[in-house]
């Protein structure tokens, strides 16, 4: 199931909403993607961060002000792969699906970013494999703040 109200997700997971709760779905990119079709993703997708994968493991992680700042260089972004201007492994801040909202919330403030990828990690010949299966946002937590004062006043009023 997916696109819980707070309140159900607070029952069905013992008081304690977690990530796979509320977030959405990833938009994910081969690492050979061009800086260029990124970007035209960006504006296809409507959305500020696209993450980036290899052999379907997570590599990388874009956001607008990366694709700005390579954009307003004179080189020729068509011909620029992602992957040389992307945030890279180990350094990208990311989630597992049972995580607590609490917790992903701090990461996105101690780091100040707008979202993280919620990664399932399995092992593979002896590798650990991170597939990337949502994406939490700072949207995300503000409509889930919403959910929550509605339903207070919900309870006020009856
Ligand atoms: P913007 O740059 O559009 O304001 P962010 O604040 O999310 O968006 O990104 C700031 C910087 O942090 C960018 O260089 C981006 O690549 C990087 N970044 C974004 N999200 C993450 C993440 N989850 N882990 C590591 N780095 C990230």
């Amino acid at each position: 199931k997916v696109g819980y109200t707070y309140n159900e997700a607070f029952v069905e997971s013992n008081n304690k909403t977690l990530v796979k709760h509320i977030m959405g779905m990833p938009i994910t990119i081969d690492e050979s993607y061009s800086v260029y079709k990124t970007v035209l993703l960006m504006f296809e997708k409507d959305i500020g961060t696209i993450f980036i994968t290899k052999d379907g493991n997570l590599s990388g992680i874009v956001s607008r002000k990366d694709l700005l700042r390579i954009a307003i260089g004179k080189r020729d972004i068509e011909q620029i792969p992602i992957n040389l201007i992307m945030t890279r492994m180990p350094n990208i801040v990311f989630s597992t699906e049972d995580e607590t909202i609490e917790d992903c919330v701090k990461k996105i403030i101690e780091h100040q970013i707008d979202s993280v990828p919620v990664v399932r990690i399995t092992e593979k010949n002896g590798k650990e494999i991170y597939k990337v299966v949502g994406r939490f946002t700072k949207t995300n937590v503000s409509k889930l703040l919403l959910d929550i004062l509605e339903n207070k006043n919900k309870e006020k009023n009856e």
